[in-house]
């Protein structure tokens, strides 16, 4: 084994080719779906903003995933009732989802059959809008509904040099307006500016204090801080020794919990993908029905070992 970690390469072309093995001829890892304890639904890509490195390419004019419908997202919540799935949660992200004028009676759809449901939102025009359906159904269902606020940055010029001019103050705003209406609420941050997590969760703690944010900055839980992605730097492919290696099990990866079902552009219905991460990767997409999507997955995407596996160390080159 080495903990070698692979920099700014490029990806050579022959990884991550054959769903079966690697370029070295090994066998590649699969996730088995252990039990679907969260379903998340794409409400549609398009998005109130143009961030400079979306992993899933949002924008005003991103309609590559059309918005989904509430009577569409009813059809997978019977069939999780139908089959007796084991699903706790539905989560919801885009794009914006708030954008989707169905989204109230998707979140009110499922709330209201027992759910979990997780709303992830830029907290910006598109949520206000939409802020006395969000209070009524707070009102009808407390915690159950949490709301998870993209700010990437504690400090305007990291975030806007993402997200873009002027992004930085209404996220603020909307996160403090959430907090102050007492929303089950978390923030999802990044590590775009290359500091120490320490000083970035300080710089977090100080901006919650300002604002009235009841989060604990340091807890990992309530305030995530996401990596970067990048699909075209080398990484190394993951073999199904690895897990023996690197002391990972295969349930604690996203595929072996969660599907996500998205609706393409022109497509007649929804279909259903192994993951949040690989929206636009045919080889990533299962089947239409939660049913057909419940084999297992290939480890076959640069993704699955820079995000998920490997988290900087390498069990194979
Ligand atoms: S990126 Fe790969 S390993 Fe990670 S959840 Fe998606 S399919 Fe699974």
């Amino acid at each position: 084994m080495s903990t070698a970690v692979a920099q700014h390469r490029p990806l050579a072309p022959e990884k991550f080719r054959d769903p079966l093995v690697t370029a070295r001829g090994e066998t590649r890892a699969t996730v088995a779906l252990a039990s679907l304890r969260t379903l998340w639904i794409n409400t549609g890509t398009l998005c109130n903003l143009t961030c400079r490195n979306c992993y899933i390419e949002s924008s005003p004019r991103n309609d590559r995933l059309a918005y989904i419908s509430a009577p569409e997202v009813a059809a997978y919540l019977d069939e999780i009732a139908r089959d007796r799935l084991p699903t706790e949660e539905i989560g919801f992200t885009g794009g914006e989802p708030f954008m989707n004028t169905d989204l109230p009676a998707m979140l009110a759809d499922a709330l209201g059959r027992g759910f979990f449901v997780l709303v992830l939102t830029n907290a910006m025009r598109p949520m206000r809008k939409m802020a006395a359906a969000l209070l009524a159904l707070k009102v009808a269902h407390g915690a159950r509904l949490r709301i998870r606020i993209s700010l990437d940055h504690y400090a305007a010029p990291v975030h806007e040099a993402e997200r873009g001019r002027r992004s930085f103050r209404p996220t603020v705003e909307g996160l403090a307006w959430l907090a102050r209406e007492g929303f089950a609420i978390d923030v999802a941050g990044r590590l775009l500016s290359g500091e120490p997590e320490a000083s970035l969760r300080a710089g977090y703690a100080k901006l919650f204090a300002e604002i009235g944010v009841p989060i604990d900055a340091a807890d990992p839980v309530r305030l995530m801080l996401f990596p970067e992605m990048d699909a075209s730097r080398d990484v190394p492919e993951i073999t199904e020794s690895c897990w023996g290696i690197l002391h990972r099990a295969p349930d604690s990866v996203m595929c072996a919990s969660s599907r996500m079902v998205v609706k393409r552009k022109g497509a007649e219905r929804p279909a259903v993908l192994a993951c949040t991460l690989l929206a636009y990767d045919d080889r990533f997409e299962l089947g239409a029905t939660l049913a057909e999507s419940s084999g297992p997955v290939s480890l076959n995407h640069p993704h699955c070992a820079s995000f998920c596996v490997l988290g900087g160390a390498a069990c194979s080159r």
